[in-house]
């Protein structure tokens, strides 16, 4: 079959316009119906819709201008720009159907105008994915998306490592449910993945975001429980130490965090609270024990991850017991514990404090482990109060800025997991003969693998946005991030599931990797704001507010 006429960045650019414009009226009058956002309760599927059909504007922007880029420095063939556009003319098709379902509220068509409609079916055109396709099955899925030559080094680098060193053991992992092996936190420490983001004069490489992403996505794409969401929590921890930590604080604890001697689990979430993290209701009080000054820990928590292997807790606490305090009653507080590889641990302190952990079973993401903890009088020194003495009540705004800095880090982990998804189903369907070929002959199967590409792209256009954005500021880039997290998590979700049905019956079977792929990329819309609450909360917030 001859190959089409591929879109260019004109087509790209001329689908995008006219829908920048009708997303643009609506968001005005979305405004308006919210008052900037106040009322977003009211309306919360019209604000959802708004919000994911501006992440989907915000992705293939984001994308067309990465390869205009590319192109510029000469970089971007014919295949790059054709992707930029099919995925422009798939995302705008997606969010003017999102529109369109709250047209009349909006007060707005709920079509494009003729002549749009036509470029968008020509950019997004079946022949189009089927060539994009078949040159993503030529190549076997690898992702070549250019790169400056530093970034591509550090990307070589990590995927050489992680292919040796972190592939062959993910599936035993992941089928036994074994911890993550120790060697792997030696070597991820020793070539200072943990230090990332930390600034060298506390020790770390301060290589930024990017590299970070790509270091992310290369570990995910060999494991995501066994690598790639290992960097997850010393970022958190990381940003808020950075934006909310005593000097004294900075110097003690991120020189460890950076070199692994500290591996961190993040304790937010407890069983009777998840979204609404302002109604935490673990306890911290003031305490002298052994004649030292300190805080006592009272209270359950639920969902901590690696908090098993962990030697360090970031805790938010209600350190003001009048709940009418809200979020201005919570701190931060970095809990010490000794590292367990156990499923199940109980410690105590000589002060009498008893820490329990049960790991809750999970259908994926093993290696990591999550945890529900049950503190019983735990002692922690006032020294570990993030911020000293006025770190006191700051402790929810210093979690909410660690989280978008994870956010950022998990749109990496979910392309680097759609990455190794769309891998193994090029790699599957060249192989896979059905009625006397190879499944990849099916204008169907290409279609599938071009789109699920494109998609891919996109994912990782508002990620690597996002992460630059991070890199210049990171308070303004922090819904970027949530945008980042909440598109790529989905597509991951999409493209392991596409692949996993590429495989056919032995897509399920536990033997091929894509199995594992569809479970673990289950969490990922879960953890860090379940999908409907970032969307809505800090996706839609900080858009009706402008
Ligand atoms: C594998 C895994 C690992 C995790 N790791 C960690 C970790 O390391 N540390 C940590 O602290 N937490 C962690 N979490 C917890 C995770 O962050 C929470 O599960 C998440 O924040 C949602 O909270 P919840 O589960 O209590 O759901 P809930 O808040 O009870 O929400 C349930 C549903 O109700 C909806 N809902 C709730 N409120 C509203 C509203 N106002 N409007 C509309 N819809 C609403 C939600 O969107 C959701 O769909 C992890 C979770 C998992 C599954």
């Amino acid at each position: 079959m001859a190959d089409p006429a591929l879109p260019t960045l004109d087509d790209a650019r001329a689908v995008l316009a006219p829908a920048e414009q009708l997303l643009d009226r609506a968001l005005a009058r979305a405004r308006e119906l919210t008052r900037q956002g106040a009322a977003i309760d009211d309306h919360q599927v019209l604000s959802e819709r708004i919000a994911y059909a501006a992440t989907e504007a915000r992705a293939a922007r984001e994308l067309v201008a990465y390869v205009e880029r590319t192109k510029a420095e000469g970089r971007a063939d014919a295949l790059l720009e054709a992707t930029a556009a099919a995925a422009s003319a798939d995302l705008v098709t997606s969010l003017v159907g999102r529109l369109a379902a709250s047209a009349d509220a909006l007060g707005i068509d709920d079509v494009l105008p003729a002549d749009v409609r036509k470029r968008v079916r020509a950019a997004g055109d079946e022949a189009v994915f089927r060539a994009l396709g078949r040159a993503v099955a030529e190549r076997r899925g690898r992702n070549e998306t250019p790169l400056d030559e530093t970034l591509e080094q550090v990307r070589a680098s990590v995927r050489e490592f992680a292919e040796k060193e972190i592939a062959p053991h993910a599936e035993r992992i992941h089928r036994h449910d074994e911890t993550i092996p120790e060697e792997f936190i030696t070597k991820m420490a020793e070539l200072g993945y943990f230090g990332l983001s930390i600034p060298e004069q506390y020790g770390g490489t301060e290589m930024g975001n990017l590299a970070m992403i790509l270091t992310t996505e290369e570990l995910s794409r060999a494991s995501l429980a066994g690598a790639g969401s290992l960097i997850t929590r010393p970022e958190i921890l990381t940003k808020a130490l950075m934006a909310g930590g005593t000097e004294e604080q900075k110097k003690f604890w991120l020189p460890k965090i950076a070199s692994g001697e500290r591996m961190v689990g993040i304790a937010v979430t407890e069983p009777d609270v998840g979204s609404d993290v302002a109604s935490v209701k673990c306890r911290a009080e003031r305490a002298t024990v052994g004649g030292r000054e300190g805080w006592v820990i009272n209270g359950p928590k639920a969902w901590c991850t690696f908090a098993g292997r962990a030697n360090i807790l970031a805790l938010l606490a209600r350190t003001n017991p009048d709940p009418a305090a809200g979020a201005k009653g919570l701190s931060l507080f970095i809990v010490e514990k000794e590292p367990s590889r156990e499923h199940a641990f109980k410690q105590t302190q000589s002060g009498g404090g008893v820490l329990e952990g049960k790991a809750d079973a999970t259908i994926g993401y093993r290696g990591m482990h999550s945890y529900t903890l049950q503190f019983e009088n735990w002692f922690v020194p006032a020294e570990n109060l993030v911020g000293g003495e006025s770190g006191l009540g700051k402790g929810f705004y210093l979690q909410m800025g660690g989280f978008a800095a994870g956010r950022l880090q998990t749109g990496g982990r979910a392309c680097g997991l759609a990455q190794a998804a769309l891998e193994k189903s090029a790699e599957y369907v060249l192989d896979r003969i059905q009625f006397g070929k190879p499944t990849v002959e099916f204008g169907l199967t290409q279609y599938e693998l071009g789109r699920m590409a494109a998609r891919l792209a996109a994912a990782r256009a508002i990620t690597y946005a996002a992460a630059e954005a991070m890199d210049a500021d990171e308070r303004k880039a922090a819904p970027l991030a949530a945008q980042a997290k909440l598109l790529s998590c989905d597509i991951a979700v999409e493209i392991t599931q596409r692949g996993q049905v590429l495989h056919g019956g032995w897509g399920y079977a536990e033997e091929y990797a894509i199995s594992r792929y569809a479970v673990d990329a289950l969490v990922l819309p879960i953890f860090e704001g379940v999908r409907p609450i970032l969307a809505l909360k800090v996706v839609a917030r900080n858009l009706l507010a402008g």
